[in-house]
């Protein structure tokens, strides 16, 4: 049996979009047919049904509203499906036969636009990867919803580590690879969770690739550069052909391609920024916890994503960070210029997003006039600047362009309050264009006459009940009641009966009629074009209010830094290249605000390539350790963004990298031990630190003996101390390594201060110059709450270990063994309760026991030894 037109439309559609589910638009719906709909209802939990396609059995089908659509989509993309959109594309009405569809777009985890996917304060990332020959790696990465598209080259032996680390940074959603390189891609999803898409790799090869870019950058990108730069190239043309394929639409809102080195900003690899919590919190992921949650005072969306990359990419290069604290310094001190600056930004909405919908042929009223506000706030922002004398901000104002002529032109063109469909009218404003000022006033004209035609016709005819109506299939009508027909006039024209009325027209109501129907007609489609054409216009422009838009991120990011470290009491660094880390009552940015005002106390630092490269800090659990660390990690990171640093003073020597791994980070994800994890991340370090390097390490060494794990911990410190000579703060429980100072000379003890007075213990949370002596660990197991019963019984073997290992530390001294010694150490392992034994013991009644009872009361008490 032959299958209906129709689904052999949708066979053959379908089989070019094999890796997507397809909606395809019938009528009011999307309906999804055969495995799409099996998956789509189980994903979506929509009911399964079937379909008649012409064969004995129904076909699968599943289907959703297409005004609801958006949220199913949403749904899909988020749990890492594709979905292509097939509409149809002629007028049913207009059609004979099978309307005619294709696919409109492919909405792919990478190339969400807009809506629900979407986070304002993050960028979405689109990455793809080419392998060149010789260890070179291409990377292309692009945000579709705001237009930026940038690319790097890897190369070296070291290319795929900072590849890892670049991908770790973006997070993007999906990243597309040659096919003929699907290997690398799975390796990368199996690594990070995201969607690989495979592309044909002749796409990535040059042949295929300069040309693409070319048709689409033009002039902007150099035949010589991308004769010479094939991996670079070859990534950039296959995101680039990708968006193509699924967009299927013109993308001038990518107008241009930026290179970028990942060696000229600080490196972080994935570890360090988990573990540092920089844009995320450890525990839940949320932002709330992070520095950046700290830091983001930002005002607006593009401030918000512009914040969240400097953290990502802090700066190595001390000009570009010391143009960045000139400004943050200069909006510190003029709390006026400040609010200024705020109260502008407030009401300036996501302009990138804005114009990139606008050049994507997207944007509605809505938008235009959210980017029309957003205008009309620029003018008074730059001239906030004017006074401003720090070079970053004087280069924002003498390169801010308003956008004055944009703005005239939406203001004079757009409706005060266009709807969101385009298809209503009402999107362009009275006095802007005559033939829709015409057609609204016959409109309304017509309705008047209207109006007041029932009035009219009442008195006219004397029927009191007589009514005007409209409904579709007739236009307008006069209705009479039955009662009164006789008293009609003859120039009413019969139209319809009803039960209880009879409805006429007459000329005059058929030509307003016309008049009135055909202006609204006329009226909406001239609106809708007047409209595309205005949104063209605004798309002409991307450049410029692109450009606009980085100015305008960097102010809300720069006024953000200077808000929060003037309400936190923040400190200008002074930065320097003399690898010197001088920091006086250091804060930790996040801790300091859980614990409120005056909970925090302050720690100084030095760490220099010298006598003190390595702080070794031993002290309790719950001593504050941690926390200095990571502390001190923070204020050199937001140093090299351009922040102020929480601290009373701070000198920082730029650092090429951090590193920061803390103990036993499970990583259960991938099945791999602790102790395996805690080796690898510390091979880390040793390959890639340098002297410039900023290394902490939380802890090393547990998930093994104790004696093997101090043996490690040990050789790792002489290695980074002796061959790398990175900075280093280094936390352990091992206090037996205290006795490395004096034998590496750049290595100094630290320790978290403890106060002990009578039997009450006090974390006093000050990093000092000594060594540990005791771990207080049973201390903390009080505190966590532990019954005292287990305490005081682990005090009770506290004390016996202790003797037991002076006692066996004299043994090896060669010194004799106390038989009180050998007595406790005996003890040690007797593990029942001695109080029950004791309370057994006690009693007795010698006194009444024969000889035959002591004896069988000695036999028991042996058995339960
Ligand atoms: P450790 O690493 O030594 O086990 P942490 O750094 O995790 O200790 O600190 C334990 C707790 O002590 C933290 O939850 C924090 O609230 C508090 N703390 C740490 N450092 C300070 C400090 N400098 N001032 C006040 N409280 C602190």
């Amino acid at each position: 049996m032959a299958l209906t037109p129709m689904m052999e439309q949708y066979l053959e559609i379908k089989e070019q979009y094999a890796d997507a589910i397809l909606f395809f638009r019938l009528g009011d719906f999307y309906e999804m047919f055969f495995e799409d709909a099996k998956l789509a209802s189980r994903e979506l939990e929509i009911t399964l049904t079937g379909r008649d396609a012409g064969q004995p059995e129904k076909v699968p089908m599943c289907g959703v509203p297409f005004h609801a659509a958006d949220n199913y989509i949403h749904k899909l993309i988020e749990k890492g499906y594709k979905v292509a959109i097939c509409e149809q594309v002629e007028d049913p009405k207009a059609s004979k036969g099978l309307v005619k569809r294709e696919v409109i777009r492919v909405v792919t985890p990478g190339t969400v636009m807009d809506g629900s996917s979407l986070n304002d304060k993050e960028n979405n990332y689109l990455v793809a990867i080419y392998r060149y020959p010789g260890n070179i790696i291409g990377l292309a990465l692009t945000d579709l919803s705001t237009g930026l598209f940038q690319v790097t080259q890897l190369e070296g032996q070291y290319a795929p580590d900072v590849l890892k680390d670049e991908l770790e940074r973006l997070a993007p959603r999906e990243i597309v690879v040659p096919e003929d390189q699907i290997s690398t891609g799975l390796r990368l999803q199996e690594a990070a969770g995201l969607v690989v898409t495979p592309l044909e790799s002749r796409a990535f090869g040059p042949e295929a690739a300069i040309p693409t870019l070319k048709q689409h950058f033009g002039p902007k990108v150099s035949d010589d550069f991308l004769q010479a730069n094939p991996a670079v190239t070859g990534a950039a043309a296959g995101l680039l052909e990708y968006l193509i394929r699924t967009q299927r639409r013109k993308l001038n809102h990518i107008t241009s391609i930026s290179r970028y080195t990942p060696g000229s900003f600080m490196v972080l690899d994935g570890v360090a920024r988990r573990n540092l919590e920089i844009s995320r919190d450890i525990r839940d992921g949320e932002k709330k916890g992070s520095l950046l949650g700290v830091l983001d005072a930002t005002k607006t969306a593009m401030g918000g994503r512009m914040l969240r990359r400097w953290l990502e990419q802090p700066l190595i290069d001390i000009n570009r960070i010391n143009d960045r604290l000139d400004a943050v310094a200069e909006l510190v001190h003029s709390a006026l210029l400040r609010d200024e600056l705020t109260q502008s930004l407030k009401h300036i909405y996501d302009l990138e997003r804005l114009t990139a919908k606008a050049a994507y042929g997207s944007a509605n009223g809505r938008d235009m006039l959210a980017l029309l506000a957003s205008l009309e706030k620029l003018p008074l922002l730059r001239q906030a600047l004017k006074d401003c004398q720090c070079s970053l901000l004087r280069k924002i104002y003498d390169r801010f362009d308003c956008l004055t002529d944009l703005k005239e032109l939406l203001n004079v063109a757009l409706a005060e309050n266009p709807p969101v469909s385009l298809r209503e009218g009402g999107l362009i404003k009275t006095g802007f264009h005559p033939e829709v000022d015409q057609l609204r006033s016959a409109a309304r004209d017509g309705k008047n006459w209207l109006a007041s035609l029932e009035a009219r016709e009442r008195e006219k005819t004397s029927i009191k009940s007589l009514k005007v109506g409209f409904n579709k299939v007739f236009g307008y009508y006069l209705e009479v009641t039955r009662a009164n027909l006789n008293l009609v006039p003859d120039y009413y024209q019969r139209r319809q009966t009803l039960a209880n009325a009879e409805r006429f027209i007459t000329p005059d109501l058929k030509e307003y009629e016309s008049m009135i129907l055909g202006a609204e007609d006329r009226l909406v489609d001239l609106e809708y074009t007047l409209f595309v054409d205005l949104r063209n216009r605004v798309a002409a422009e991307v450049d410029r209010i692109q450009n606009t838009a980085i100015l305008l991120a960097t102010v809300d990011t720069l006024v953000a830094l200077a808000e929060v470290a003037s309400r936190q009491g923040y400190v200008r660094p002074e930065i320097t290249d003399d690898g010197v880390i001088d920091i006086l009552e250091g804060r930790h940015p996040v801790v300091e605000i859980a614990l409120g005002p005056g909970g925090f106390v302050p720690n100084d630092t030095l760490l220099d390539g010298g006598l003190n490269r390595l702080g070794l800090i031993t002290g309790p659990n719950m001593g504050g350790k941690s926390t200095y660390q990571r502390q001190v990690a923070h204020i050199v990171l937001m140093a090299q963004v351009g922040s102020f640093v929480p601290a009373a003073r701070a000198k920082i020597g730029t650092v090429d990298r951090i590193f920061a791994r803390v103990g036993a980070s499970d990583d259960l994800r991938s099945g791999q031990s602790t102790f395996m994890v805690e080796m690898q991340e510390t091979k880390q370090i040793i390959d890639h630190a340098t002297d410039k390097s900023l290394v902490i390490i939380d802890e090393l060494g547990r998930g093994t003996s104790n004696l093997e794990g101090m043996a490690i911990a040990q050789s790792v410190i002489e290695y980074l101390h002796d061959v790398i000579g990175c900075r280093t703060l280094f936390s352990t429980h091992y206090h037996e390594l205290a006795e490395l100072e004096g034998i590496l000379p750049g290595l100094k003890n630290f320790a978290t201060a403890v106060r002990e007075q009578g039997d009450e213990v006090t974390f006093l949370r000050k990093v000092i110059r000594a060594q540990a002596s005791k771990s207080y660990g049973v201390h903390c197991a009080q505190l966590a709450g532990l019954p005292g019963e287990i305490i005081s019984r682990a005090n009770q073997l506290v004390g016996q270990l202790e003797i037991h290992q002076r006692a066996s530390q004299e043994v090896v001294a060669g010194k004799a063994q106390s038989a009180a010694a050998a007595a406790e150490q005996l003890s040690l392992f007797v593990r029942q309760n001695d109080d029950a034994l004791k309370k057994e013991v006690l009693a007795l009644d010698i006194s009444s026991m024969t000889p035959i009872d002591c004896l069988n009361f000695l036999y028991q008490l042996q058995r339960k030894l």
